[in-house]
């Protein structure tokens, strides 16, 4: 089973990629961990077009089906893929048909993590990285050490309000004419909304697994 995650940033596609890679046994490609591994290779060839991010804007979509490509040349024998930040324009998800089908592989649902502003506001602006495992953790939970490794916390260098608002209204934009296209295409779209700061990434991991055990895929 392959999947779609749609989601403005913060709305916790990479929490959920986790836990259906734990539950379903499937593979993550997220382009936002792929941009941060290549930007700690300043050698690496897509360096310097990957480094936009620094700016709050959006890697091109030349260079991000690049990387995808790459990635996903070297997973055609895995499960299923769970793609997490891509594609993110309908240019891209062409692309990612025409990888895919070269692949012998499709697309069978996306998932569209429906999240409110006011929700990505209060999760990202206090949301708490380890540098060692690299778990997130929210300021709400008063950890300053990761509980795993004791190693201090940080913030990433893209989590503040300025950067989260530019980046939401160019995701809004942008994946708007997205979302029609994986409404007409021929794959299940799921969407979950989702507008309560309380609830825990596990009760929208349940939830997630309701929609897909109603449509049969589980
Ligand atoms: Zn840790």
């Amino acid at each position: 089973m392959n999947i779609i995650m749609l989601g403005p940033p913060g709305s916790g596609k990479g929490t959920q990629g986790q836990h259906l890679i734990e539950c379903l046994g499937l593979v993550h490609i997220s382009t936002g961990d792929l941009f941060r591994e290549i930007l700690k290779q300043p050698e690496h060839p897509l360096y310097r077009d990957v480094q936009v991010l620094k700016e709050g804007k959006l890697v091109s979509d030349e260079v991000t089906n690049r990387v995808v490509e790459d990635t996903l040349k070297k997973l055609k024998d895995a499960k299923g893929i769970i793609f997490d930040g891509f594609p993110r324009t309908t240019e891209q998800a062409q692309a990612l048909d025409r990888m895919m089908s070269s692949l012998n592989m499709r697309i069978d649902a996306v998932l569209d993590l429906n999240v409110t502003r006011e929700v990505i506001l209060h999760r990202l602006l206090g949301r708490r990285v380890c540098p060692g495992c690299r778990r997130v953790y929210h300021i709400s939970q008063g950890y300053t050490v990761c509980p795993e490794c004791k190693v201090p916390l940080k913030i990433r260098d893209d989590d503040n309000e300025e950067t989260i608002n530019k980046r939401l209204d160019e995701y809004k934009e942008k994946t708007a004419a997205l979302k029609d296209y994986y409404r007409e295409h021929n794959c299940m779209y799921i969407s979950l909304t989702i507008d309560d700061v309380s609830m825990t990434s596990q009760e929208v991991h349940e939830q997630i697994i309701q929609e897909f055990s109603k449509r049969g895929l589980v």
